[in-house]
């Protein structure tokens, strides 16, 4: 097979080289455990150490409020279950929205079965969350509020800030899930008035299975891990001192080339959207094209099954996804778009394209010119395609 293109960068991102380099040592010479007093361990404590200020920094927290995790679904799970059991005594209701990431939409069915009372916000049809509905719904036995800061299957940005301005009023913890968000957004907890955010390595060219949770000082919070006094007594387990310590380099890294990675990806974005409008007839842009991860662009391609065309771009070596990675597995359709509105002919032919710095036009051009013949042979085999207006 010629060159392979890879445009799921929403799934999953490549270590950059940096990162990597910045972790070698750590599974060959300094291998000590991070906990151990001898200086083996205090050398790979010093590598932990440096992660969480990096992590701390890029965000406006301090050290003691960064716990690293395996990931964003840890955080994401963490967050609400510790929010949730450490806050009972004084209320059981939790907000959420329904275009979440499936790690936060979970978790919020099970608290249900325990006893908690979820209420999920709706959206626009561009993914935006109302605040009026905020306002709403929020009462004074609503312990928490997680609202995501970017959706991982459209891109939409919610208004951060603004609802940070409104939980400042109230007595609930607000936490969000910025796995998307950190690789497109400045954040700042104080300013934006978060409590806990979760964060992901492998979404900023860092590591798979690491991750972190800022808790806001002074936040009570149950422990996740029991077994050790690992991450200050709240997260035992052996600290990941390699992916931890790439972790800590890929946000700093992220942090310093935001500017620039999301004035090539807008740019990218924008010419990958002109071409296909263009080329291809029949086709809606999903999301709010004002409001926006720069990387990413979802695009419902009527008359035809988003996995069919997946698996013919897979064939010409083209990487994209059909919703979320983690629903892609199941025949579920995605929830985000269902519930953004769309009608079922744009949910069922719905792509994400995520795209990342290694991408040219020229790629562009050559995904677009597949594209537009898997659309057209598929539409012509298609019952559907009677449909088509000529
Ligand atoms: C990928 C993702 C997660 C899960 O993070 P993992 O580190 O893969 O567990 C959570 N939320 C969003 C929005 C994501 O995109």
């Amino acid at each position: 097979m010629s060159k392979r293109i890879y445009l799921d960068n929403a799934a999953t991102t490549q270590v950059s080289g940096e990162v990597l380099n910045e972790m070698l040592p750590y599974f060959t010479s300094i291998y000590g455990n991070s906990n151990s007093l001898h200086s083996f361990g205090r050398e790979a404590d010093n590598g932990v150490d440096t992660a969480r200020e990096r992590v701390a920094k890029a965000i406006n927290a301090s050290s003691s409020e960064i716990y690293f995790t395996s990931g964003g679904t840890e955080a994401n799970n963490w967050a609400l279950r510790g929010i949730a059991y450490a806050n009972q005594k004084r209320g059981k209701h939790i907000i959420t929205t329904q275009i979440e990431h499936h790690s936060i939409l979970e978790t919020c069915k099970e608290l249900e079965q325990e006893g908690f009372e979820v209420s999920y916000l709706p959206v626009d049809e561009t993914g935006l969350v109302s605040i009026t509905e905020l306002l709403h719904e929020i009462r004074p036995d609503t312990i928490l509020v997680s609202i995501m800061a970017v959706n991982n299957e459209v891109g939409t940005i919610q208004h951060l800030k603004a609802i940070g301005e409104i939980m400042k009023d109230y007595k609930a913890f607000f936490h969000t899930d910025a796995v998307q968000a950190m690789s497109v957004l400045d954040i700042d907890v104080d300013e934006m008035h978060i409590d806990l955010m979760s964060i992901s390595s492998h979404k900023l060219h860092g590591p798979k299975g690491v991750g972190a949770l800022y808790v806001r000082k002074g936040t009570p919070i149950k422990k996740f891990m029991y077994g050790g006094e690992q991450e200050r007594n709240k997260r035992g387990g052996t600290t990941n001192v390699p992916g931890i310590v790439g972790f800590g380099k890929a946000v700093e890294n992220t942090k310093r080339d935001l500017n620039i990675v999301n004035k090539k990806l807008n740019a990218l974005s924008n010419y990958f959207i002109k071409k296909i409008e263009y080329e291809i007839p029949n086709i809606k842009i999903n999301g709010n094209l004002n409001q926006k991860a720069p990387g990413i662009v979802n695009v419902s391609f009527k008359y035809v099954e988003g996995e069919s065309v997946l698996i013919k771009l897979d064939l010409n070596g083209i990487a994209v996804s059909t919703g979320s990675a983690c629903a892609s597995g199941s025949l579920q359709k995605s929830h985000v778009l269902k519930a953004m509105g769309l009608k079922y002919e744009d949910i069922n032919g719905a792509i994400r394209f995520s795209f990342g710095v290694d991408i040219t036009n020229d790629d562009i051009d050559f995904v677009v010119r597949k594209l537009t013949q898997i659309v057209e042979e598929l539409r012509a085999m298609s019952p559907l395609n009677k449909k088509i207006k000529k």
